[in-house]
């Protein structure tokens, strides 16, 4: 396709992750710094459903296919539901998917009309099935809402529902098993996201579990198939639970980082594109729209953006690594 948005390496940017809020109801310790150093949008700082519209038509026009809601926590976001629905406009023009990744508290509310208005796919964050675990790197005791919040989107019948665990050694990683079990019990992909090191989350070389070693530990127990790939982009490797329904991933950003097929952009909940999840480069995209700039002004961003793109991010298992690179903590960029 010639119009297909490629950035400075060739590579195709058909992914737009859109974080629509920077505040979430939760405190993951491995994503949220301390409160007191961190600071939040405010409400006139975030973009509005109308310019997250205008970036995205034109993101669409310029070959993206795929567009990913996250935060912060979207279903925050008042009338998440709306935005749902406008961006599922953008499906005549060529969008072929709008995707979600919340951290499930409010899922139960929401997933209906969500569904109808066109999303058809959710990630929900769970990185613990114990409930005291649960509240100790949350914050908060609510598992049992999360998990009602993902049957409810099992119910409702979303094409695709997922559940996402940060692995964490010596805090998640005895519950290998019991997520092996998770997933076979609803028919579904639990996949363990690689801890990455972003400002102030606390990463450190003793709390990094490789996949590797999840995967050979779940292997003494179980039969893993691998899972014929659907995209060339695709950040996690599935292997099906021989016999059931049940499968498991693994996103391996820091192992085995995925930078040479990385297909993706995102847009923070405050205007910026970011080009690379680690990387520092922001594009001020709202205050082009707000200076009053043209359609065209808003294209030339984005392909600026795809332009100054790297390559990948550095090692960061190389003994020379020191401090995350990335321009803000997970929490204000998205997932
Ligand atoms: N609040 C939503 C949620 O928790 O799903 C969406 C935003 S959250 C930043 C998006 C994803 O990033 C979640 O799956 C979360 O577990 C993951 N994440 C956050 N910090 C991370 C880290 N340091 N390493 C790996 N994944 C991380
Ligand atoms: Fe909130 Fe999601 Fe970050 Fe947890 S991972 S603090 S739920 S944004």
């Amino acid at each position: 396709m010639s119009n297909q948005l490629k950035d400075q390496w060739g590579r195709k940017i058909d992914n737009l992750r859109i974080s629509v809020i920077d505040r979430c109801n939760l405190r993951c310790q491995y994503c949220m710094p301390v409160l007191s150093t961190i600071s939040f949008s405010d409400k006139s700082e975030l973009l509005t459903y109308e310019e997250i519209y205008r970036i995205a038509k034109i993101a669409v026009e310029m070959g993206v296919r795929t567009i990913r809601l996250t935060g912060g926590e979207p279903l925050l976001r008042r009338e998440i539901v709306t935005l749902v629905g406008m961006l599922a406009s953008l499906k005549q023009i060529g969008l072929k998917s709008i995707k979600m990744t919340t951290n499930g508290i409010f899922l139960s509310k929401h997933i209906n009309q969500l569904k109808r208005n066109g999303l058809e796919s959710v990630n929900v964050s769970i990185d613990t099935l114990n409930p005291r675990k649960f509240e100790k790197i949350t914050g908060y005791p609510l598992l049992n809402q999360v998990i009602e919040g993902l049957e409810k989107a099992l119910n409702a019948e979303i094409k695709e529902v997922k559940v996402n665990a940060v692995a964490i050694a010596g805090f998640n990683d005895n519950e290998i098993y019991d997520f092996a079990e998770f997933a076979i019990q609803y028919g579904i992909t639990v996949r363990f996201i690689e801890y990455m090191p972003f400002p102030g989350n606390g990463w450190c070389l003793e709390k990094f579990i490789p996949s590797a070693v999840l995967k050979a530990k779940l292997e003494k127990k179980y039969q893993l198939q691998q899972e014929p790939s659907i995209e060339p982009s695709q950040t996690s490797r599935n292997y099906r639970i021989v016999g059931t329904d049940g499968k498991i991933g693994f996103i391996s950003s820091v192992s085995e980082p995925f930078c040479s097929t990385c297909s993706r952009m995102r847009l923070s909940a405050d205007g910026k594109l970011q080009p690379c999840l680690h990387g520092r480069e922001e594009l001020n995209i709202k205050k082009i729209i707000r200076n009053g700039g043209s359609d065209e002004d808003i294209r030339q961003v984005i392909l600026k953006a795809a332009n100054v793109k790297s390559r990948g991010h550095e090692d960061f298992l190389s003994p020379k690594f020191r401090r995350p690179t990335a321009a803000r903590p997970m929490i204000r960029i998205g997932g």
